[in-house]
C-alpha cells in the first residue's frame, strides 16, 4: 500500500448483520475521530457492506473492505462475489488468504494469488494473510511456511501492483484463542515476511510494504504489538466487533 502509515483493521467474520453494522457505526463514530496517522478499516459480512458503506458516508477515514473475493470476473460460481463488484459497490480493499478461507474452506496457496491479483486488478488494495499452524511452527517449519505462502500469493501479482499490497502475519494458533504471539514473536515472522519480500520484489518495495499483526489482539495488548520491529498494523477479529473496545484499538498510542 502507499505507505507505512499504521492500519487498524477490523475483521468482524460472519458477525453484525445489516442492522447490526448500522449501529455499530452509530456508536463507533462518536468513540473515534478521524486521526491522518492511521488507516481504519472493517471488514464486515458481505450481506452488510452496503450498510457498513452508507453508515461511514460521511467519514472519509473508516475504510469498508470485503473478507473474501473470487478471482474470477463474473460467472457460474455460487454464492461468491468478484472482485470487480466489490471494488464497484465501493470495497477498497479486500482480505486474500485468511487461516479461516485456508483451513476451513481448502483455499490453496495458488488461489490466494489468484484472489490478491484480482482484487489489485480491480483497483483494490489487498491484504494477503500467511501464518503457521501450531504443528507447523513446533516442527520448525516458520519461514518454509511463511515463504510457500508469500511466493505463491506473489506469483500472479503484476508487480508495478505492489504498492496496492500489505500482508497480514496472522499464526493459525492465535486466531480467536486468546493466546497472542509476543511482540518478538511477532517481530521475527515479520522481518522473515520483508525478508521474502525483498527477495521477491527489491528492497523498496519490501520496505514500503505494511505488515499487520493478527491473532488475540485486544485493547491490552495492541500498543506493545504494534511497538514492534516490522509491525506496521493489527488486523483485529474478536475485539473489533463492540465498538469500545475497537475504538481502544483504533485510539493505540504509535510510534
Ligand atoms: C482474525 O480474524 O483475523 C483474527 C485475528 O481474529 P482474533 O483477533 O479473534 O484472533
Amino acid at each position: 500500500m502507499a505507505s507505512r502509515a499504521t492500519i487498524i483493521a477490523g475483521n468482524w467474520k460472519m458477525n453484525h448483520g445489516p442492522k447490526a453494522a448500522r449501529a455499530f457505526f452509530a456508536e463507533f463514530a462518536t468513540l473515534h475521530r478521524p486521526r491522518d496517522d492511521r488507516r481504519i478499516l472493517f471488514f464486515p459480512s458481505a450481506i452488510s457492506i452496503a450498510a457498513a458503506l452508507e453508515a461511514t458516508a460521511g467519514r472519509a477515514d473508516l475504510e469498508i473492505g470485503i473478507q473474501n473475493i473470487h478471482w474470477q470476473l463474473s460467472g457460474a460460481f455460487t454464492g461468491e462475489t468478484s472482485a470487480g463488484m466489490a471494488a464497484g459497490a465501493g470495497v477498497r480493499v479486500a482480505l486474500a488468504g485468511h487461516s479461516e478461507r485456508r483451513h476451513l474452506f481448502a483455499e490453496t496457496d495458488e488461489q490466494v494469488g489468484w484472489k490478491a491479483t484480482a482484487a489489485v486488478g480491480a483497483g483494490m488494495d489487498v491484504i494477503i494473510c500467511v501464518g503457521e499452524t501450531l504443528d507447523e511452527r513446533k516442527a520448525g517449519q516458520l519461514d518454509a511456511v511463511l515463504g510457500r505462502q508469500v511466493s505463491a500469493a506473489l506469483a500472479t501479482l503484476p508487480p508495478e501492483s505492489a504498492d496496492r499490497m500489505a500482508f497480514a502475519y496472522e499464526p493459525v494458533w492465535a486466531i480467536g484463542t486468546g493466546v497472542n504471539a509476543t511482540p518478538d514473536d511477532a517481530a521475527t515472522a515479520h522481518a522473515i515476511v520483508r525478508e521474502l519480500l525483498a527477495s521477491h520484489l527489491g528492497r523498496a518495495t519490501a520496505d514500503a510494504c505494511p505488515i499487520l499483526y493478527g491473532g488475540s489482539v485486544n485493547a491490552g495488548n495492541a500498543e506493545d504489538l504494534l511497538a514492534a520491529d516490522h509491525v506496521d498494523g493489527v488486523l483485529v477479529g474478536g475485539a473489533s466487533l463492540k465498538p469500545a473496545s475497537f475504538a481502544a484499538i483504533a485510539g493505540v498510542r504509535t510510534g
